[in-house]
């Protein structure tokens, strides 16, 4: 193979691992799954506080049945004074009626209260079952990107490593200073610093070559520059 082909497949294998690492570096889902991750965490704080809600309103309930278990409680014992016969004075009887209203006032009333917390723990309980509903879809989506990326991400990387095996090969056989040549002309021209004759024209700049630098190049001259653009160009192989 000619010297300037050899050199033209190290740039381009340099070039190719360049703008996969760039790819590599810009992957989208990058981006993606840091936003999907505060977004997950968003949702878990609002199932935690749903949580937490639920679990106070429980407890609220609890304490409110408790109440209402003492208050009857009272309101039986009131009762069996009042029924019992034991109490004898008409005031006393009067007072112990009064008492026993009162209770059964409260009772109606707590009775009440239980039943509007009732509603409210039901209600949480199925928000909360919701929010937890969608924090698991959202989960199981993230998952799904995450190994999307892990996979486009582990697949490039083994392409790198490929480019750099075969860049690493290359490199033993051109010589350092037809190296850094091709490299300061990439760096003044853009990109490439060898390129191949396409038809007549240079591969680079697309300029007519003339017929001299054409001869020189099929005679096999080692090293012959396009006269516009100063690209070294070589002759593909069939
Ligand atoms: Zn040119």
């Amino acid at each position: 193979m000619q010297k300037l082909e050899v050199l033209y497949q190290w740039q381009e294998a340099r070039l190719k691992k360049k703008k996969l690492e760039k790819k590599i570096k810009n992957l989208p889902e990058k981006y993606e799954l840091a936003q999907r991750k505060e977004q997950l965490e968003a949702l878990e704080k609002e199932l935690e506080s749903k949580r937490n809600q639920v679990a106070e309103l429980s407890r609220e309930l609890k304490r409110k049945e408790d109440q209402a278990a003492k208050v009857e409680t009272q309101r039986k014992n009131y009762e069996k004074k009042l029924y019992k016969g034991e109490t004898q004075s008409a005031k006393e009887l009067e007072q112990l009626q009064m008492k026993v209203t009162q209770i059964q006032k409260e009772e109606a009333r707590l009775e009440e209260d239980i039943l509007e917390t009732m509603m409210h723990l039901d209600e949480g309980r199925e928000e909360e079952e919701k929010k937890a509903g969608q924090y698991k879809e959202e989960r199981k989506k993230n998952e799904g990107v995450k190994k999307e990326y892990d996979e486009e991400k582990e697949q490039l990387g083994k392409e790198v490593f490929q480019l750099e095996e075969e860049i690493s090969q290359l490199d033993g056989s051109i010589e350092k200073k037809l190296k850094e040549r091709c490299l300061s002309l990439a760096e003044r021209t853009g990109l490439r610093g060898v390129v191949p004759v396409e038809g007549s024209s240079c591969g680079g700049c697309k300029v007519s070559l003339s017929a001299y630098v054409l001869e020189q190049v099929k005679g096999g001259k080692e090293i012959v520059t396009c006269e516009s653009c100063s690209r070294m160009l070589f002759l593909p192989g069939p």
